[in-house]
């Protein structure tokens, strides 16, 4: 039976936990700060829910699925209401739908008549395939023109990434779409025998938008639930980490109450850093090699986003708040990345009569807006969310949450940073979980823990 030390207990770290327990492993979880789950925390209060980090994940591999019945999750999930398949996109300082349909396509006043056409000539642009790094912005114009990067991908990298679109390395930020280019040379020639591929490939489920009734963090506490409380040591840190024999002597230290620690040590097969990669130095790795390969690890750029919700009567609010929520392309020259009408997806998030608005700020378009007063804030969104859904009045409720490094950016030059994780797995045994690789959703974390779950039991 391997001896697992899990370094982080976000989503990852407890996917790790999980997985490498179902599959007969000892772990123990070591987190820094006094609670589990990382970037996922849920605030309730006055009967408002608010999330601070993810608002849902979208499910759709065979694999997470099975790991979430198996886990005894799945069943606990609540998926987004149907009106969450309609998004909005500001384009004229108005919230447009996004069209889903060949003849909504044709219709929408979001793209104008040459950016359609622009679009349907994607098929005949020839495929760049020399595998050299492309910003996710030159990918886009170049295939369906400067209108559609403007008004549909620009507003959609700032709702996934919070990121820069110019400095997006696309084969590792959008890896799917940019496959898509590879195989079949366009992304709408390739769209419907990728689709039938997928389907055939067996390892793929219906995709479902899900949360849970009492918000996202009910993910992490429940996988954190299902570990034995021994294996989970918050408010700990490592304190020295030496290679003996084909493992590792790990020694940490937890917190036992004000200036109070308690010192423990054991020997690991393994060790699994599921911390964020700008806190890698914290861990006192005792072996020269190693400190050179990570030495040789170049830093993300991970932007900031604060994100606040507040709460509103339904009546002040005079949009109909029927989907999603609306992004905000960077040409619009306004002070918000995006809003989502959270009220409207899942039930629980404001009590009745009343409506929950989530709304972004911040990212590597607008850093210097984190940094505004909390009273600044809220006030140039309150001003946003009038002008943009016609919100009146006092929030009944207002919660900010400061994410200060939020998502990392798969910036151009990120192969190296992959590169050199992969020189170091291969060297030692050290393996890396978390949402610097493999991509930055919950979902995608997810999968790339269980894939080193995986590998570690192989
Ligand atoms: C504002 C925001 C909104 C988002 N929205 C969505 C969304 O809607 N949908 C979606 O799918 N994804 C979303 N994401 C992305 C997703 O939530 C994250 O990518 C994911 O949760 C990251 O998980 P992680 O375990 O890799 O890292 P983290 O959650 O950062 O966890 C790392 C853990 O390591 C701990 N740690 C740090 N240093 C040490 C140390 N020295 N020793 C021990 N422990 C340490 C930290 O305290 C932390 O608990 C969002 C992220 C943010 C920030």
């Amino acid at each position: 039976m391997k001896k697992v030390l899990i370094i982080g207990g976000g989503i990852a770290g407890l996917t790790v936990a999980n997985a490498l327990k179902m599959r007969g492993a000892e772990t123990l979880l070591i987190e820094k700060s006094t609670r589990t789950g990382g970037a996922i925390r849920t605030v309730s209060r006055d009967g408002f829910l608010a999330e601070g980090g993810p608002q849902t994940f979208v499910a759709e591999e065979k694999k997470l699925f099975d790991f979430l019945r198996a886990a005894g999750i799945l069943e606990k999930t609540v998926e987004a209401a149907p009106a969450a398949k309609k998004r909005f996109i500001v384009r004229g300082g108005r919230p447009c739908v996004v069209p889903m349909s060949p003849v909504s396509a044709v219709t929408t006043p979001l793209f104008s008549l040459p950016g359609k056409i622009r679009l349907l000539a994607e098929p005949f642009v020839p495929a760049k395939r020399d595998g050299n790094a492309e910003s996710v912005a030159n990918f886009v114009r170049r295939r369906i023109g400067s209108e559609m990067y403007n008004y549909a991908l620009n507003p959609l990298v700032a709702g996934i990434f919070a990121g820069n679109p110019e400095a997006l390395d696309v084969r590792f930020a959008f890896p799917k779409v940019w496959n898509l280019e590879q195989r079949y040379g366009s992304l709408i020639r390739g769209s419907f025998p990728n689709a039938k591929a997928k389907k055939a490939s067996g390892l793929y489920e219906k995709k479902r938008t899900l949360s849970f009734p009492q918000g996202m963090e009910t993910l992490p506490k429940m996988l954190r639930a299902n570990l034995n409380p021994s294996d989970v040591r918050i408010h700990s840190e490592i304190t020295n980490l030496v290679r003996e024999n084909h493992g590792w002597r790990a020694h940490w230290r937890s917190r036992a109450a004000v200036c109070t620690f308690f010192e423990e040590d054991a020997f690991f097969d393994e060790v699994v850093l599921a911390s964020p990669p700008r806190t890698w130095s914290e861990i006192p790795f005792r072996d020269e090699k190693l400190q050179t390969l990570f030495a040789d690890v170049p830093a993300l750029t991970t932007p900031p986003v604060t994100m606040l919700t507040l709460g509103f009567p339904r009546e002040r609010v005079a949009h109909a708040l029927d989907g999603f929520g609306m992004l905000v392309p960077e040409k619009e020259n306004r002070k918000i990345l995006g809003t989502l009408f959270t009220s409207s997806l899942f039930p629980g998030r404001a009590p009745e009569g009343f409506v929950t608005l989530s709304t972004y700020i911040g990212g590597s378009r607008q850093p210097e807006m984190t940094a505004l007063s909390a009273e600044e804030q809220l006030k140039i969104v309150r001003e946003e969310l009038e002008t943009l859904l016609g919100v009146k009045g006092e929030p009944a409720f207002v919660e900010r949450v400061e994410n200060p490094q939020a998502i990392p950016q798969y910036n151009l030059g990120y192969e190296k940073f992959a590169a050199a994780l992969a020189e170091i797995e291969s060297a030692f045994p050290l393996r890396f979980a978390g949402n610097f690789r493999g991509g930055i959703s919950v979902a995608q974390t997810m999968l790339s823990a269980l894939a080193v779950a995986e590998k570690i039991t192989a």
